[in-house]
């Protein structure tokens, strides 16, 4: 407000505030609630105050800087409430007509608690244990508890197809599965996860162990590593089943 009374931009704000105060909705109303929402009270008296009083440029800039912040923590809130409300993430049963919850993001919720960029991006890393991480990390796999939800398989029949003893799902394939037992004991042992009493691994506590990354790179790649060598193991004992029922397909027919 502080321009010139012939500058377009302040005629046009003038144009919008005065629809607003009748009741229009407009982008002025957006700023208006943004500001006096907040619990800043600098924001909200550059709103009552039409930014009179906004003359130097270091309040300009402490202006810049405490929206930037208050979008910012917004939009970190709403991620936050996305990501961990079950009703967020509900999908409409037409048949029922109720909401179901949703859970493609179950695992990812279970360790992915603040919105940053995380280490094992900045690693120096090779390129496919790193891509590893980041499909195991967000359901971006062909485990069967994501495969099984594209076909609408109920998620308690998506079975791992090794061993027959539990869905598989992250925290089973990463975790528990007995197929990989020897691969997993190496790569946790440097990594100092260590099973509890009853020999297993709590489920919250190791897939916050092996995805909520710290700082430490070398941590990182053998993260990487674990992931990568667990997939390709996945592959190739699928592969030879798939072999395996063909040949005593072809024996028996
Ligand atoms: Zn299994």
């Amino acid at each position: 407000m502080g321009q010139p009374n012939d500058s377009i931009l302040k005629n046009a704000y003038i144009e919008l505030y005065n629809m607003n105060r009748e009741g229009y909705k407009n982008w002025v109303t957006a700023v208006q609630d943004l500001l006096l929402k907040s619990n800043d009270n600098y924001l909200k008296s550059t709103w009552e105050n039409q930014g009179f009083r906004i003359y130097s440029k270091y309040k300009i800039q402490r202006l810049k800087v405490n929206i930037a912040k208050l979008l910012q923590d917004r939009f970190q809130k709403k991620w936050f409430d996305l990501v961990n409300k079950n009703e967020a993430l509900s999908v409409r049963n037409n048949i029922e007509r109720e909401w179901v919850p949703k859970n493609k993001l179950r695992t990812y919720r279970i360790f992915k608690t603040d919105y940053k960029l995380e280490s094992y991006l900045k690693a120096n890393m090779n390129i496919n244990h790193r891509k590893s991480i980041t499909y195991l990390r967000t359901s971006s796999h062909q485990l069967n508890i994501e495969i099984g939800r594209r076909f609408n398989i109920p998620p308690e029949e998506r079975i791992c197809e090794l061993c027959n003893s539990g869905v598989e799902d992250e925290y089973h394939f990463l975790c528990a599965c007995p197929i990989y037992k020897d691969m997993r004991v190496t790569f946790f042992r440097r990594l100092e996860i260590y099973p509890e009493q009853d020999g297993q691994y709590p489920k919250e506590k190791t897939l916050k162990a092996l995805f909520e990354f710290g700082k430490d790179f070398r941590t990182c790649r053998i993260i990487g590593d674990f992931c990568y060598q667990m997939t390709q193991k996945r592959n190739k004992l699928l592969e030879l089943a798939d072999t395996h029922i063909i040949i005593i397909r072809t024996v028996y027919s």
